[in-house]
């Protein structure tokens, strides 16, 4: 895997007006700015936050440093004006390699705990969404993660996706998520396999 570039930046503002195939939510909700992932059908790369940087998609990270103060601050100021419904995240993956380090996710989603949206849909490929169950259980029925699982089969490694597939462990952790999500009783989670939907389409 090529080395990404990671930049810590001051945003303007975290939470986005939601538009287009997200009009059923309030608020886009983006921790970081771009996608180690780089997953090559990812709908972001042709979007104007992708053409316009210089590298290329999948090389960079910005992390948005001032994130959670924001959000405290803008979070209180949207609830006064109606339902806040919130997709986190619509042009990045909340679950980043580099949030290990980072916790800016979790820190995000410390704030939403303490003053809940009417509704947060997580959405990652990544099973380091298993990290952050404990803050899953506060929300409740506030709350549905989605977890996309590309694909166990190797043939589609080579032509239709790259770099980052499940591993076994990944999906020990994955299964062991679910058993305590039954166990809890939350309201989760939308497994689906990339390669069917493309075999479809
Ligand atoms: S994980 Fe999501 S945001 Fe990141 S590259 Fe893949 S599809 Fe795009």
């Amino acid at each position: 895997m090529r080395e990404k570039t990671i930049l810590h930046k001051q945003a303007r503002t975290i939470l986005t007006k939601a538009s287009g195939f997200l009009e059923g939510y309030s608020h886009t909700l983006n921790p970081y700015v771009g996608c180690a992932y780089g997953c090559s059908y990812c709908y972001v790369r042709k979007m104007p936050i992708a053409l316009f940087r210089e590298e290329s998609w999948g090389d960079y990270v910005d992390v948005k440093a001032n994130a959670k103060s924001l959000l405290i601050k803008e979070l209180r100021r949207e609830k006064q004006k109606g339902p806040v419904t919130i997709f986190m995240s619509s042009s990045t993956d909340p679950y980043q390699p580099i949030e290990y380090k980072e916790e800016l996710t979790r820190n995000l989603l410390e704030a939403l705990t303490e003053d809940p949206p009417d509704f947060l849909f997580i959405q990652t490929r990544s099973p380091m969404v298993t990290r952050d169950l404990d803050l899953f259980q506060k929300l409740k029925d506030r709350l549905l993660v989605s977890i996309t699982i590309e694909t166990d089969e190797d043939r589609f490694e080579s032509s239709f996706l790259h770099k980052h597939l499940p591993s076994e462990g990944d999906y020990e952790l994955l299964k062991n998520f679910m058993r305590m999500v039954f166990k809890h009783k939350l309201r989760l989670l939308h497994f689906y396999q990339a390669h069917q939907i493309s075999q479809q389409s």
